[in-house]
């Protein structure tokens, strides 16, 4: 193979894009693989011909493993026979290989199980934890647009009490990592024994999109901007990408969700390199439903915290700002995008909505969709909702200020991807680009799920209370076992 490292050596991240945007187009660089638990990896690459790339189908990639120590390595190993993954990689060490981190971000204190994963996924590539933590804040750092948009329904709202969550996943445009994410669109599903199988989208381990668990929970989140001048409200505790993560492994309803936020102690504040990394998710608005019909969202920072589910009836925070006329909606719809409509702007640090006129838009929008199609909510739907154009900061028109946002002149923010759950039928749709231009494809995960067989009981007490979860012994053990001489770096 040639030896990428000079040539990436000072590269600008679109430069690195369009070398992945090649190889991903190209014929031989994505293949599928299935990793089993059984004590010899079993490694079947398959390739996938250029018909099946251009649209790029979504993939299924099973991960098998017996501890998150052994989720990491696994995935290590998937790197290490992915070209295209591999390769990346190898781009991004280089990237980071003159950088240095310093801080010390306690990940075994606030976020264990994310930790024993990146040890096993260290150990594999032969790097240090440091090196690990530096390609977390390089791909971290290509979530850069704190965009998105959520809507929830479920019960009476929907025409035949079904239940739904979209999700219009929005970036910068330029982020060269999310072009590869959206391009090389791979389902993984995560089989860690002893804890519920997930689904997500992504990088495993660096940057987990987790839709989707064997017991329906679904998930899709929001990234609150922070005021400029203001203090923000900021304190230590789990990252709540970890917290996240916790929810897909052990939760299987919304009020299952709704306790473990609210009794882990959290972390929040201002998330600037370099200690973005693995608290990519601190600070976030996320949203959850579940196969019995719960809806949820939560926002929540350090201190303060708050949940509307779907008998949730007005939006307290707008009674703050004095929208007395918005104040109800009624039960069975939850929408967000990126300020705190609950909890007070002044306390938390989020902007107002009139600070960040795309989300104020947004939001209003959600709400009049869902108010006007009430009680005849159906996949199709919740499908133009994630494409509308028919307001934002002009009328009829793709703008920053839409559901389906369009990069302006107010904001670089675009809908890169689209995704709806449906959790009674373990079923994703999600689009391969902005909603509007991109059909909806369907993927029924029951069979998927049902390969990993985690029925195992979860100890819920790892899940809720205070974290004190010192895992290190699975973590010693495997540590003993013969590592491949497969040199990464
Ligand atoms: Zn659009």
């Amino acid at each position: 193979m040639i030896d990428l490292s000079l040539k990436f050596n000072k590269t600008h991240p679109i430069v690195i894009f369009f070398v992945f945007l090649i190889l991903i187009l190209s014929n031989t660089t994505t293949a599928n693989f299935c990793i089993d638990n059984s004590e010899n990896l079993v490694i079947k690459p398959q390739k996938i011909n250029k018909k099946e790339l251009i649209p790029i189908e979504n993939k299924i990639v099973h991960i098998h493993a017996n501890s998150f120590y052994d989720y990491g390595y696994k995935v290590g190993e998937l790197i290490l026979f992915n070209k295209t993954l591999n390769l990346f990689f190898r781009a991004l060490v280089n990237h980071i290989n003159k950088k240095n981190r310093t801080e010390n971000l306690e990940i075994h204190k606030y976020a264990p199980f994310y930790n024993e994963m990146l040890n096993g996924f260290s150990d594999r590539l032969k790097i240090t934890l440091n090196q690990a933590l530096l390609l977390q804040d390089q791909i971290s750092k290509s979530l850069n647009s704190e965009a998105c948009t959520i809507t929830l329904s479920t019960g009476p709202a929907t025409k035949n009490n079904e239940t739904f969550l979209s999700q219009n996943f929005d970036n910068d445009p330029l982020s060269s990592l999310i072009w590869f994410i959206g391009l090389s669109r791979i389902f993984y599903i995560a089989h860690i024994e002893n804890y519920y199988s997930y689904s997500f989208i992504g990088i495993p381990i660096f940057l987990e999109c987790r839709i989707l668990n064997e017991k329906g929970l679904g998930w899709g989140g929001n990234w609150i901007c922070l005021n400029k001048t203001r203090p923000v409200d900021t304190g230590k505790g789990m990252f709540i990408y970890e917290l996240e993560l916790r929810t897909m492994l052990g939760c299987s309803t919304v009020d299952e969700v709704e306790d473990l936020y609210r009794n882990t102690n959290r972390s929040s504040g201002r998330n600037t390199f370099p200690d973005f990394g693995p608290r990519q998710s601190d600070n976030a608005a996320n949203g959850y439903c579940d196969s019995n019909g719960g809806i949820l969202v939560m926002e929540q920072m350090h201190s303060y915290f708050i949940a509307q589910n779907e008998t949730s009836t007005n939006v307290p925070g707008l009674e703050k700002l004095q929208l007395s006329n918005k104040l109800y909606h009624p039960p069975g719809i939850l929408w967000h995008t990126n300020h705190h409509m609950w909890l007070d702007p002044m306390l938390t640090g989020s902007v107002l909505p009139k600070g960040y006129s795309s989300s104020e838009l947004r939001a209003n929008r959600c709400k009049e969709l869902l108010e006007n199609n009430y009680g005849d909510i159906d996949l199709k739907v919740i499908k133009n909702i994630t494409k509308d154009h028919g307001k934002g900061f002009i009328a009829n028109q793709p703008d920053s200020g839409d559901i389906c946002r369009h990069s302006d002149k107010y904001g670089n923010g675009t809908t890169m991807f689209a995704w709806i759950v449906e959790p009674k039928k373990l079923t994703i749709h999600m689009t391969n680009g902005r909603p509007c231009c991109f059909p909806y494809k369907s993927y029924d995960f029951t069979d998927d799920f049902e390969e990993g067989e985690s029925q195992i009981s979860i100890s819920q007490n790892l899940m809720k209370g205070k974290f004190l979860y010192e895992t290190t012994l699975i973590n010693s053990l495997l540590k003993n076992q013969v590592l491949p001489n497969n040199d990464f770096f």
